[in-house]
């Protein structure tokens, strides 16, 4: 798991952690994250100013996504940089950005905040590629995999309020 033996950055300096993290761990439920395959995290924990442990390292592994046009399947590969800060009272931090200094026993879990880290970075709007026609909004058809006889005249109640209106 991604934890921190905060004995041992004390007594021995950095720590490195790195741990793959499978696509069903517990670490994604109850978010939107789906993966294809392990998630790679790797950071070095170190002291820093007052007391503060800093991770930083990298994570990355391949999302899986919908179209946002088409909903068909998007695989995205996601790599980010990570820097998360856990400080004592994460509330009075100025920044806002920083996590709680939280230890159970000895060690510190860093695995909700890579998480939090995945949340944001992660981009919600993918699409299959730039030019993807969608879906027709009236049969439903993956316009990117064929046509249909849907007009777009039809496809806009305007035009029908307006065709009633005519023919009264
Ligand atoms: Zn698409
Ligand atoms: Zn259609």
């Amino acid at each position: 798991m991604l934890r921190v033996n905060l004995g041992q950055l004390h007594r021995e300096g950095p720590v490195d952690v790195e741990a793959e993290v499978a696509s069903d761990d517990d670490l994604w439920k109850d978010t939107d994250l789906e993966w294809a395959g392990k998630v790679k995290v790797g950071v070095r924990a170190s002291y820093a100013g007052t007391g503060e442990v800093v991770a930083r390292g990298r994570i990355a592994g391949t999302l899986v996504q919908e179209c946002r046009r088409c909903l068909e399947r998007v695989d995205t590969e996601f790599a980010e940089e990570l820097t998360m800060v856990f400080v004592d009272d994460a509330d009075e931090d100025e920044d806002g950005g920083a996590y709680a200094l939280d230890p159970v026993g000895e060690e510190l879990e860093l695995s909700k905040a890579v998480r939090e880290e995945v949340l944001l970075a992660a981009n919600p709007f993918v699409v299959c590629k730039p030019e993807c026609r969608g879906l027709c909004p009236l049969c439903g058809l993956n316009l990117n995999e064929g046509s249909c006889d849907c007009s777009t005249e039809e496809a806009d109640p305007r035009w029908a309020a307006l065709r009633e209106l005519k023919s009264e």
